[in-house]
Order: C-alpha cells, then structure tokens, then sequence
C-alpha cells in the first residue's frame, strides 16, 4: 500500500520571482494526511491559498493560482518537484507573490526536500485513475488524458528557432524517471521578446542565471544540460500544472504545444466531470503488478 507523505523537516530558501522580480523567501513546512499542499502567505496574515483547480486564475506565461484576491504566482516548477517526489502534504510560507525561480528549473526544490527528509504517513495515498480519454485541442495546440496503469507524459513542442524545432520527449514517470530526466530541465526564452515581455510586466527577475537565453541562431548561457532540454521543461511544466487536480494521476499525457492554459484547462475539465476517472489506491490496483509496484517503490 502506497502511503502519503509529507516533509520530514521544515526546508527554505530565498530568491526571486521570475516575472515580478521580488524577492522572496519560501519555507516548506510539513502537513498532516489530507491537507494537499497549501500556500501561505506570511506577508498577509498568514491566508491560506489552496494548489487545487478551483484556485486557478490568470494562465499565461506561468500558472498563478488566486483566492479572495490573494495571489500565488508560478506555482508550477514546485508543484513539479512534489509530484516528482511524491510530497502529498506540505504546507509553502512564501512572503511575496511569486515563488523563486532559483535556477529556473525544478532541481533545486528536489534537493531541498531531499535536505528536509521525506516522511511516510498512515493515510493510504488516493490517486486519480483516468477511466475514459479526454482529448482538448485548440488551433494547432492539443493535450489529451487516456487510461494507463502509471503516470506518464508524452510532449511534442515545435518552436522555429535553429536549436530547437521539433523535439518529442516521452517519460514514465516511475522508478525515479522524474529526477534523472525532467528535474533539472531549465525554462528558457528568446531575447528579441525580452523587451515586449517586460513591457507587459513579465520576466523581470529573468537572467542568465535562471533561464535558458537564445537569441536569433545560438544560446546565450551554454551548455544545456540535456540535448532536448526544452521539451523537457514543457513536461516538468505540464507535470506542476496537472498537480493541480490535487492526486497523483494514473494516466496517459499527450500533448503537442500546448502550454499552461490548455494544461490547466485539462485540470479544470478532469475535477468538473467526474465520470473520466476514479479514485483509488494502490492496493486495490493490485491487479496490474508490474507497473504499479514500480511507481510504489519510487521513494527518494
Ligand atoms: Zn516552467
């Protein structure tokens, strides 16, 4: 039986937000069974902000999730890293409005909760079985759900730039796949948009130090850690967005440049039409070893 888990430890860091360029200092603090991760903002009174699909707001270069008018901005490389690790329950103090993009990737948080320690707790761990396909698309953009035993995401960007194009990555996210192949994927962006971005109030922490820089033929900050890091990136994206739905999903990601709105648009369908899947546990799916031994055995 595959149970909960949460931080042994309370863990922090500091940095700054990658859009809003505020400093910020972050704490991940450990929950009881059933709390999900929740947001806190300590610079206001401690409110309380849920990571569920009902506290969705403005999508659009990153996630940012709003409630009562309080906002929690690019929430996704986190929420990444908790799925990754399998972290169900964890309280995140953060005194600004957008969490720190540290190195641009989801390393860093891996390691801190690596640092904290991860603590088994007595609830059986419920996750989200998809038991009907569920298929959006939207102009050329597409992202679908299908039925599967574990969690595991196929992703296909095309960006029209020399180093990038067309590059597919597919993962199955067990056996510590998430840590060797996604983790350490950094988010990246061109700098002929680098002006008309900050224009609009975005990317104004961004450097070198925390994104991947190409200009029109080459990289400004070289090397890549993965020959394919960008589509890598687009999965511990996608991974951050869908924890959304509050589990850890059994199901098959397919999606073709799609980004942060039609990732939380799956989120938003999946949580309103409850006939596409089913809670279970582990155990009841013992039926189907293989695969689901393997992601019960996927600790850190
Ligand atoms: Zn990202």
């Amino acid at each position: 039986m595959k149970q909960e888990q949460t931080v042994r430890a309370a863990v922090e860091c500091t940095g700054i937000g990658l859009h809003s360029g505020a400093p910020v200092h972050l704490r991940i603090v450990p929950a009881p069974s059933g709390a999900g991760i929740v947001f806190r903002r300590t610079d206001l009174d401690d409110f309380e902000v849920e990571a569920t699909g009902r506290n969705i707001a403005r999508v659009s270069y990153a996630t940012s999730l709003m409630k009562k008018g309080v906002l929690i901005s690019t929430t996704e490389h986190l929420l990444s890293a908790f799925i990754g690790t399998g972290i169900d329950n964890a309280i995140v103090e953060l005194d600004n409005l957008e969490l720190p993009i540290l190195d641009g990737s989801a390393r860093p948080f891996v390691e801190m909760i690596q640092r904290a320690g991860i603590r088994k707790q007595r609830r059986p761990r419920s996750y989200m079985r998809i038991r009907r396909e569920l298929e959006l698309r939207e102009g050329n953009k597409f992202i679908a759900i299908y039925p599967a035993d574990s969690y595991s995401v196929s992703y296909t960007i095309d960006f029209p730039h020399p180093l990038i194009g067309k590059e597919t990555f597919r993962v199955d996210l067990s056996d510590g796949n998430y840590l060797r192949e996604i983790a350490a994927a950094r988010t990246f962006g061109f700098l002929h948009e680098a002006d008309a971005m900050r224009q609009q109030g975005l990317i104004r922490g961004a450097s070198i130090e925390n994104a991947i820089v190409l200009n029109r033929d080459c990289l400004m900050n070289p090397p890549l850690r993965y020959p394919d890091e960008f589509v890598r990136h687009k999965v511990l994206d996608l991974i951050g967005d869908l924890a959304l739905v509050g589990k850890q999903i059994l199901g098959n990601i397919v999606a073709d440049r799609a980004g942060h709105a039609m990732h939380t648009a799956l989120v938003s369908r999946l949580l309103r039409d409850r006939t596409l899947w089913e809670e279970t546990t582990l155990e009841e799916a013992a039926e189907v070893p293989a695969a689901l031994q393997a992601m019960a055995g996927q600790t850190v």
